[in-house]
This record gives C-alpha cells, sequence and structure tokens, in this order.
C-alpha cells in the first residue's frame, strides 16, 4: 500500500503573532487510520495548528508528513506535499457544477483534466471521489444549489481529487443536521481508512460518535490525549471543560 508510510509528526510547533502566543510548543502524531480530533475551548490554538500546518501561520518547530517538512513552505508547497483542509465555511464554486468544482480542484493537482471533455471522459479518480462522498446525483447541479451539508462533502470530494493524503477539516458538521451528521461521520471513517484525518470539532456528540482517538488543546499546549473514553475521564479536561 503506497500510503503505509504516512504520518503527521508534529514537534514543538510553536505559533506567536504580534507576542501572543497561539501555539505554545505541542508535540503531535497522528497516523494512517487514526480518525484524530482535535478539540479545546475557543481560542485554544485549534484552528492556528491547522494554519501553521498548511503554511497560512507563521510556525516555529517541525510538521512532517509522509517525511516531508510542512512548516515554512507556502501553502500552495503544502499541497503539493499531499496536504489538503477545509475551512469552516465551504469555499466552492456556486456557479459551476459539482463535476466543474472537482475538475477545478483536480487542476490544481498534479492530474489535471480538461473541464471541456464529455462527461464520458470524467477519470476514474474523479468518479470514486464522486462516489466516496455521494455526490454523483448531483454531478451536474450548479454548486449554489445544494444542500448545506452537500456542499461540505463537495469541498472534501475537492481534497480527495487532488490526493490529499493528510486531510485537515475545521469543524465538518457545524451547521448540520443529525442526519448529515451521521453520514459526514460515516465519510471520515471511509477517508480514515487510507488517509490521516485530523478534525477539528466542538461537537461532543459527534466526536463520541467517530473519533478513534482524541487531542485536547488548552492555551495553545495539549493539555490531553488518548481515546475518547480516556480524555472524558481526565480531571484536566474536566476541570477545562466545566471550569468555562
Ligand atoms: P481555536 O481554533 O482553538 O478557537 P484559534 O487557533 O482560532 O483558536 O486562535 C488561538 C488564539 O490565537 C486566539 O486567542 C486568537 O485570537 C489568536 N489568533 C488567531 N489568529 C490570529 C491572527 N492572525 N493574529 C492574531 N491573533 C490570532
Amino acid at each position: 500500500e503506497r500510503f503505509r508510510h504516512d504520518y503527521l509528526e508534529v514537534r514543538d510547533l510553536r505559533v506567536v503573532f504580534d507576542g501572543f502566543v497561539a501555539v505554545d510548543g505541542i508535540d503531535l502524531t497522528v497516523t494512517q487510520g487514526d480518525l484524530r480530533f482535535l478539540i479545546g475551548p475557543n481560542g485554544a490554538g485549534k484552528t492556528t495548528v491547522v494554519d501553521a500546518i498548511t503554511g497560512l501561520a507563521p510556525a516555529t518547530g517541525s510538521a512532517r508528513f509522509g517525511g516531508v517538512e510542512l512548516v515554512g513552505r507556502a501553502s500552495h508547497r503544502t499541497a503539493r506535499a499531499g496536504v489538503g483542509r477545509t475551512f469552516q465555511t465551504a469555499s466552492v464554486f456556486d456557479e459551476l457544477t459539482v463535476l466543474q468544482n472537482l475538475d477545478i480542484a483536480a487542476g490544481a493537482s498534479r492530474r489535471p483534466w480538461s473541464m471541456l471533455r464529455r462527461r464520458t471522459d470524467v477519470p476514474e479518480h474523479v468518479e470514486a471521489a464522486l462516489d466516496t462522498v455521494g455526490l454523483g446525483h448531483v454531478r451536474d447541479l450548479p454548486a449554489g444549489v445544494l444542500a448545506h451539508g452537500q456542499k461540505q462533502w463537495l469541498e472534501i470530494g475537492m481534497l480527495l481529487v487532488q490526493d490529499a493524503r493528510l486531510v485537515l477539516l475545521d469543524e465538518p458538521v457545524a451547521g448540520m443536521s443529525q442526519s448529515e451528521r451521521e453520514q459526514t461521520g460515516r465519510l471520515l471513517q471511509r477517508i480514515g481508512e487510507q488517509r490521516t484525518v485530523v478534525v477539528v470539532e466542538h461537537d461532543m456528540e459527534f466526536l463520541r460518535a467517530f473519533a478513534s482517538s482524541v487531542t485536547v488543546l488548552h492555551q495553545g499546549s495539549v493539555l490531553s490525549e488518548g481515546s475518547v473514553a480516556q480524555v472524558q475521564a481526565d480531571p484536566k479536561v474536566v476541570e477545562v471543560y466545566l471550569g468555562r
């Protein structure tokens, strides 16, 4: 399996904004097949960690994926190293169809295909992504008419056609209905079988249902780490969450 040696290894990662320490030297190891959730109170530094790994926040220390150092790389170069992310607000092109959105995403990677090709020419990896995210039946609809959940799944599909092997998701179920949450959880489990997945999430019910491991951040540091049961039983975590 070509992905077998992929894992994320973060060491002493630090992000400072104008003297304010947002990420205070964290260590994090996430292997392929692990569906890791990153939780913590507002302002804990979760999004900044993802920003640092994807070249969107200035960082020191190390974040290696598949042996490639990501710290100090511009964001388009982290994408080339197989790193993909979503944002809290889905960024798809509303006027373009689902397929065209995937086409543009694929064109940004090493395996471009022309938007002018006939539908029968849709490459296998794009068909596979459509199937994985469950949007085959709406492939020719403009993304603007999709339901909220479907837009998020399209964005995940865009990471798949880019061949992102490290997938970082920022609050993927925010604003979703219960059934959309369940579908998203199953989607993340499928993606996690072959890719390294890190999910920033507030929703504890979603986390209990789908996380295979959890890292709790607090004030820019790792407060606790382990299985859902382990972190829930950790007095430090209880104190931070109940003390809010
Ligand atoms: P979380 O995702 O856990 O809610 P963030 O990573 O968004 O937390 O933010 C961590 C801290 O860093 C917050 O105090 C936030 O105000 C600060 N921060 C985030 N981005 C910037 C920035 N670009 N400039 C200055 N401070 C920032």
